[in-house]
């Protein structure tokens, strides 16, 4: 497992909700959260290794060291959100990249977790922002999405990096050639 880049099309894909918690969806969570620790990030959600299932995880502080602040959410839905704000935000799939993201202040989520018990969660400021990055790599949506102009026009030589690069992992033949490119 490891984590795929922009413009990989897997980022695109909307993942389809879990039906069963069989032992490779555990065996999935137990990996994506080692590789997130791994690549020092907040969150992962399953687009960024592949998979096409409703599967994401947090640790809000970062920090492997504190288990408590680690979430795994199986068909995780924001049910409720409320104000506005924009902070600082940036991406396992877009290495490098940071950029002021407007997003929604507070948010009630509902999760399930991997015994199939159910979760819900109110947070507000950077947890309430991770929940909705996450989210929205589910429903195939990355942060550039939410790009306000100013920080559009401030990332467009980082993106155009990114295509660039891809498409020479591509011809170098790292990548499949023929996947479809969506930019
Ligand atoms: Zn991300």
């Amino acid at each position: 497992m490891n984590v795929l880049s922009y413009p990989h099309p897997a980022l695109r894909v909307k993942a389809r909700p879990v039906t069963t918690l069989d032992a490779a969806v555990i065996q999935a969570g137990r990996e994506m959260l080692e590789l997130m620790y791994k690549q020092e990030g907040l969150g992962l959600a399953a687009q960024q290794v592949g998979l096409d299932y409703q599967i994401l995880v947090i640790n809000f502080q970062g920090d492997p060291a504190c288990p408590e602040q680690e979430v795994v959410a199986i068909n995780p839905v924001i049910l409720e959100s409320k104000g506005s704000e924009k902070g600082r935000e940036g991406c396992l799939s877009f290495p490098g990249l940071y950029q002021d993201i407007r997003r929604a202040k507070m948010v009630r989520v509902q999760y399930y977790d991997l015994t199939g018990k159910p979760f819900e969660m109110t947070c507000t400021g950077l947890p309430a922002r991770i929940w909705q990055h996450e989210i929205d790599h589910l429903n195939g949506v990355l942060f550039i999405d939410k790009m306000g102009p100013l920080a559009r026009m401030g990332s467009k030589k980082a993106i155009e990096d990114f295509v660039t690069s891809f498409r020479k992992k591509q011809e170098k033949g790292d990548i499949p050639p023929d996947v479809e490119m969506k930019l």
